[in-house]
């Protein structure tokens, strides 16, 4: 137990019970998003693979998320967004390696890679919760991992202030390939906590496409059911 978790001794954001932010009661109501979206269209898509229909050059090939974005996994991922709790980061990590389903990527290795934030809002915050992310997912699946692998060019406004389409233009020329491989691997998947509209993954997948990246699919911990 660290000195923080001493001063303010940890309660469970489910129940309240004083000892953990999740107790093992509320950690057993973490269940498992039942359905996968295309992640150009947001329509149901069979194992999260973008519809034939959707796809262009530049766009995801499929997206796959863990939980749904309510409750208690929303109220824990804002702990995690805003504040670095290991103990809460460690159980959401084992989490995710319990609950998520990879089979529908796992014939190839990937390149995993995080949504970059740009380095003010990384001071500020101390931690990028996309990057700890990656690190959980190359452990558990033994893919190669750079989490570092894009880099946000400017300063934006955050996305969860914007609409729709203000996220869009909001995002334009935010990110580039930073000191890139050579070549640019193959197949990259691009991590991030949330998926909501999709437009800050859409614009990373871009990004990495146009840099030669053949297939690219995101993975988020959670994802918003109502698009
Ligand atoms: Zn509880
Ligand atoms: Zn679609």
């Amino acid at each position: 137990m660290n000195l923080l978790d001493l001063l303010f001794p940890p309660h469970c954001l489910g129940c309240r019970s004083p000892g953990s932010y999740l107790c093992p009661h509320c950690t057993n109501l973490f269940s498992p998003i039942t359905s996968a979206i295309c992640p150009v269209c947001g329509k149901g898509s069979y194992s999260g693979i973008t519809h034939p229909r959707c796809r262009k050059s530049y766009t995801l090939d499929g997206l796959i998320s863990t939980f749904p974005y309510q409750g208690i996994v929303k109220q824990a991922l804002m702990k995690y967004k805003y504040k670095l709790v290991y103990s809460l980061t460690q159980t959401l990590h084992e989490l995710i390696i319990t609950h998520t389903d990879f089979s529908p990527i796992s014939s190839r290795s990937w390149l995993i890679t995080a949504v970059p934030l740009h380095p003010r809002r990384r001071r500020w915050r101390g931690f990028n919760q996309a990057e700890l992310l990656t690190h959980a997912l190359a452990q558990y699946t033994h893919w190669p991992h750079s989490p570092h692998l894009l880099k946000r060019t400017r300063y934006t406004t955050p996305q969860m202030s914007l609409s729709r389409s203000p996220r869009l233009k909001n995002l334009t020329n935010a990110f580039m390939v930073h000191a890139p491989p050579n070549p640019i691997p193959y197949s990259v998947l691009l991590v991030d906590d949330v998926w909501t509209t999709g437009a800050t993954l859409s614009e990373c997948a871009k990004v990495l496409k146009r840099a030669g990246a053949k297939t690219v699919w995101a993975y988020t911990l959670a994802r918003t059911l109502n698009q």
